[in-house]
């Protein structure tokens, strides 16, 4: 309603709704290439999805054998032979930025490749909608039984069908789980009743978020809730490939039996809806470009099938982009396809991608396993000891980071004259070098005590740690130590 006759709307009377009720889709099976290609991405995506918690990887005695887990009880995550630290969550954020930009990347190349063959609600839906033709028939029957008043046929069709729904979505929805700990032993503790009742809330809220939203919301979280379409918009251009209904082959649109008795005054489209009746979003493709579309590219199948029945050309609808879109219009040859991804836009996000890719790698291949962090005593900041010397306290935390004990050495820095010694031994017992063990995979704290003369002076020093035969395994924190003695300047 526009606002003029909202403004002549009679006093009185209620508002219009803003809420337009949903169509539901119901399309049809198609066969053909783009369908085979949906397929064998969707049987790839669940196979990566369900497989990979089930993948072993050695990692010795100390560590978990799963190839890929988010252990969050130690604060760790493993990624076959990689291990990251919470201090290293910058390599998760490098993956994350190269996802993000991997995405821009094939959105430039290839238009919402993305929306229309890899992204879970896709895959979904593909799903669910494949099971509505197994339990209630294609597209006619369902639409039948969509209209049929309820009885006990209508329920029981209805009934086993979202039981199919819930079990899949328990299925995928509640695998994720998986990945948060080790795989066989959460199966079997979820299985007996002794998992943590976080596993069974987790699996709950996932099981009933896919069972709501590939089960029913369907295209509408396409069309209204993901932001990604919107994204796109920017990111797309007119040399992105995009699914296209070439307007000024098909038009004007009519049916065969018109073209036949007028030849030569229709175009190839014999407005048989056989796209529209495919489209998972239930949208008309000859309408132009519009978010709904998930370029899946169904519709180019159900177009070709039609086009080779009627001996006409295929590619009425097919992958174009608008610059081609106006070429072909001027009767001008297309640009191949493999000149459309190599551009300069592409590659730009190409280069930034493989840049962060190769910084992570290198900042992977030089990270070292070791680590110290330390905290000094601040009340009192010295002790005076009965000799007159000067006593400092540190807490230093030793961090091993590899699959196994290892002893590493602790020394002092500068500060001459100093020993230390820790809780575990005595000042008889002081060392400029002193030894300590550290468990596998966890980070040990140490107290240390450090002792100077007592002329010493203020002063900044270090505590250097290596690893027990390990030149490189090193790592240097700076100090202060604290005397009454105000320091030289
Ligand atoms: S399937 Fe092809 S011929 Fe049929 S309506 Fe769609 S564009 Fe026209
Ligand atoms: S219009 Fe075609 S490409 Fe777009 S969502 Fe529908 S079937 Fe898929």
């Amino acid at each position: 309603m526009t606002q003029d006759q909202q403004l002549a709307r009679k006093p009185g009377t209620p508002p219009p709704s803003l809420y337009a009720k949903r169509e539901p889709v119901f399309n049809r099976r198609i066969d053909g290439k783009f369908r085979r290609l949906k397929w064998t991405v969707m049987a790839l995506c669940l196979a990566v999805y369900w497989g990979t918690p089930w993948l072993r990887w050695d990692r010795g005695a100390y560590a978990p054998d799963q190839a890929v887990l988010v252990d969050l009880a130690r604060r760790r995550f493993y990624m076959f032979g990689i291990e990251i630290w919470p201090h290293e969550f910058y390599f998760v954020a490098g993956l994350l930025i190269m996802a993000g930009i991997g995405l821009f990347l094939v959105t430039s190349a290839v238009g919402r490749a993305w929306c229309g063959y890899a992204c879970p609600q896709t895959v979904w839906t593909d799903l669910f909608q494949h099971v509505d033709r197994l339990i209630d028939g294609d597209r006619n029957a369902r639409f039948r039984l969509h209209k049929a008043p309820w009885g006990p046929a209508k329920i029981a069709r209805r009934l086993l069908k979202w039981t199919i729904y819930l079990v899949i979505s328990f299925a995928t929805g509640g695998a994720w789980i998986f990945y948060f700990a080790d795989a066989p032993t959460l199966q079997r503790t979820f299985w007996t009743g002794t998992a943590d009742p976080v596993a069974y809330a987790t699996v709950a809220v996932l099981t009933a978020t896919t069972f709501v939203l590939g089960g029913f919301m369907r295209e509408q979280v396409c069309i209204y809730m993901c932001p990604w379409p919107r994204i796109q918009t920017a990111m797309t251009d007119e040399k992105s490939l995009t699914v296209t209904y070439k307007d000024w082959r098909g038009e004007p649109r009519g049916s065969l039996k018109k073209a036949q008795k007028n030849p030569g005054q229709f175009g190839d489209c014999i407005d048989c809806n056989q796209c529209v009746a495919v489209c998972p979003t239930g949208i008309d493709i000859r309408e132009g470009p519009q978010v709904g579309c998930i370029t899946c590219a169904l519709c180019i199948d159900a177009c070709d099938r039609v086009m080779a029945e009627t001996g006409r050309p295929r590619g009425l609808i097919d992958y174009a982009t608008l610059e081609d879109a106006e070429a072909e219009k001027a009767g001008r040859p297309p640009t191949r396809h493999l000149k459309l991804i190599w551009r300069p836009r592409t590659i730009a996000y190409f280069a930034v991608w493989a840049g962060i890719g190769l910084a992570l790698l290198f900042l992977l291949g030089t990270r070292v396993h070791t680590g110290l962090t330390l905290a000094k005593d601040r009340n009192p900041p010295y002790i005076l000891m009965s000799d007159g010397a000067v006593r400092n306290a540190y807490t230093l935390r030793l961090r091993n980071m590899q699959s196994r004990p290892r002893a590493m050495e602790i020394a002092i820095e500068g500060l001459p004259g100093a020993r230390m010694w820790t809780d575990e031994s005595s000042r008889s017992q002081a060392a400029r070098v002193l030894t300590r063990t550290v468990p596998a995979d966890a980070t040990r704290a140490v107290r240390v005590y450090v002792v100077a003369p007592a002329t010493t002076p203020a002063q900044d020093f270090a505590f250097r740690i290596q690893a027990r035969g390990e030149a490189r395994e090193t790592d240097r924190s700076a100090a202060r130590f604290d005397t009454p003695q105000e320091a030289t300047p």
